[in-house]
């Protein structure tokens, strides 16, 4: 599969590190004038640099997803820059986790808003450009905990989950104007969210998988890159699981 970006401009949430990096340099590869979205400059700063030999436009961002009125003022730079916005990726998150005896209120608000809020003001802030240019593609990047529950892990599953629902009400808003919106459910990803757990917890993790290994950063974004594809024109309001297997 042969997918190309050129001309076209992508923005992804949470591109410092982990998974959103790994998209972000997917896209780049491919020619996609590339918006890099995290709190920390510095860093995007270090990764449009690795991104010179793809020879393409990168723009980066610091703001905080959970702030509204940041997000479209972004929006506003990113149009002077690129004009139209095709593709958003919404995959900022955190982890605060407890049992709901020990989980305080700041915690469950800080999960909610970034992951969550998050996802809603990404699609509030691009929407209106989308809409006039009657095409777009809006991935949003759930987890398989919004479809399981976890233990310890109320807050995130409910954030989760919550994108899940998100997700299948603005595919049905924005169906007519030609806008795709699907959300990517990943169990365990090696990233700097899952080596938190110890080398035991990890081993037992992988043994319940039945492809037994953890996912990939890549395999993640090789899933990403068709859903903005036009490969995947007709698949909208979707959730796609990519967790090895674990959720069979
Ligand atoms: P990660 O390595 O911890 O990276 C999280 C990213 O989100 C960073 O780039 C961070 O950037 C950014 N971020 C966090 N809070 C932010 C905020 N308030 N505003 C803007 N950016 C913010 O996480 P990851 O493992 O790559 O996970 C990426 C996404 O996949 C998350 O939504 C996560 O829930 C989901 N996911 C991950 C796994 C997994 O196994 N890793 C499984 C299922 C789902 P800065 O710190 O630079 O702001």
């Amino acid at each position: 599969m042969n997918i190309d970006f050129l001309n076209k401009t992508v923005v992804i949430t949470g591109a410092s590190r982990g998974i959103g990096k790994d998209i972000a340099t997917q896209f780049a590869k491919r020619n996609a004038n590339t918006v890099l979205i995290s709190r920390d400059l510095t860093k995007l700063k270090k990764i449009e640099k690795e991104f010179k030999k793809f020879n393409n436009s990168i723009l980066s961002i610091a703001l905080d997803v959970s702030d509204l009125n940041s997000f479209i003022s972004a929006i506003k730079i990113i149009e002077k820059k690129f004009n139209t916005i095709d593709i958003l990726i919404n995959n900022a998150g955190v982890t605060k986790d407890n049992l709901i005896l020990r989980l305080n209120e700041s915690d469950w608000d800080n999960v909610i808003n970034v992951n969550l809020k998050g996802c809603f003001n990404g699609i509030k802030a691009v929407s209106k450009n989308m809409i006039r240019n009657k095409k777009g593609k809006i991935i949003n990047i759930s987890s398989i905990i919004g479809l399981t529950g976890n233990i310890g892990q109320s807050n995130y599953a409910a954030s989760k989950a919550g994108i899940i629902g998100l997700t299948k009400s603005i595919a049905k808003e924005f169906s007519s104007r030609n806008i795709n919106v699907n959300a990517i459910a990943p169990g365990y990803i090696e990233t700097d969210m899952t080596d938190a757990l110890n080398e035991d917890k990890q081993s037992k993790f992988i043994k319940k998988i039945p492809l037994n290994r953890l996912g990939k950063t890549n395999d993640v974004s090789n899933l990403v890159l068709y859903l903005a594809s036009e490969f995947s024109d007709y698949i909208t309001g979707q959730t796609v699981t990519i967790d090895g297997g674990l959720t069979i």
